[in-house]
């Protein structure tokens, strides 16, 4: 059986138990070398094989799976973050499926949810943005048309771009040309939960400055949207004039005013 386990953000204790429990027990390990935290590792069992994946290729994996397999041994793929997101999986899955070999998913903490836990933000404020774009810059693999920077930014909802810290010349000019405003609020969190983890504020128009000033250029992720600035409405599932299947509206209602923050200096 081949377990594909999300290792978290790169925090040994951001891996769920289910996931760590895994890690015990397998008689293998394949894990991406490039962004997993080398220190999860330290629980695996003596005589566990263990691989990096980073100079391996899909099929180099997968023979590594099916070795495993034949010998009765029970491997974990284990991938940084969540395995849905960026984790190449699918095409292990579908060769795995194609070979009558049993495999599950168990998920993990995304690096975007690490990221709003170190920037202390929340993704969707009323009033502001109830959608999150994860997205990513187009580089070496071609993003699909309707899917750029620039088509996403229109919306001004929430973004979350990965894989793009290498990119952020070009990042701040699709976001711009998208419908940013220059002084749109924005933050590039590099290696969130780790110890040497680094957070910056800025703006979209000086997001490539911001990481050049620091030296980004890669494991973080861009953050972008009014979500990181002081504005929004309060919520209407804690307001006391709303009553929901779980509360009555008090009779004192408005206790509060419904708009937090300000949108500009006065
Ligand atoms: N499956 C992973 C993403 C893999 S793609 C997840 O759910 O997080 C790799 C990209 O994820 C990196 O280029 C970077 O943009 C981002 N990333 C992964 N871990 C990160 C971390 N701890 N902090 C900031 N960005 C991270």
């Amino acid at each position: 059986m081949i377990h594909f386990v999300g290792a978290g953000p790169g925090a040994v204790d951001l891996i769920t138990v289910r996931g760590q429990k895994l890690l015990e027990t397998a008689d293998q390990i394949i894990y991406a070398g490039s962004l997993v935290n080398p220190q999860l590792l330290a629980c695996a069992k003596e005589g566990c094989r263990i691989l990096d994946s980073a100079g391996m290729t899909l099929e180099a994996v997968v023979a590594a799976m099916e070795e495993g397999e034949g010998q009765g041994w029970m491997t974990v793929r284990l991938h940084t973050g969540d395995p849905s997101v960026y984790g190449a999986i699918r095409e292990q899955m579908d060769i795995l499926a194609q070979k009558g070999i049993a495999y599950d998913v168990v998920p993990g903490v995304s690096s975007f949810c690490a990221a709003a836990a170190s920037l202390q933000a929340e993704y969707t404020l009323p009033g502001i943005s109830q959608s999150v774009i994860i997205t990513r810059m187009e580089g070496r693999t071609p993003v699909p048309d309707k899917q750029k920077i620039a088509d996403y930014a229109a919306h001004q909802a929430t973004m979350v771009i990965f894989l793009s810290a290498s990119l952020l010349d070009g990042l701040q000019a699709e976001l711009l040309r998208g419908g940013y405003a220059a002084d749109t609020p924005a933050a590039i969190v590099y290696k969130a939960s780790w110890p040497e983890e680094q957070t910056y504020t800025c703006t979209v128009g000086t997001l490539a400055e911001t990481a050049r000033r620091h030296a980004i250029s890669k494991t973080a992720l861009i953050v972008v949207g009014k979500v990181l600035g002081p504005a929004y409405d309060r919520s209407l599932l804690y307001h006391p004039a709303f009553t929901h299947g779980c509360r009555q509206a008090a009779p004192e209602d408005q206790q509060y005013g419904d708009h937090i923050g300000q949108e500009t200096e006065p």
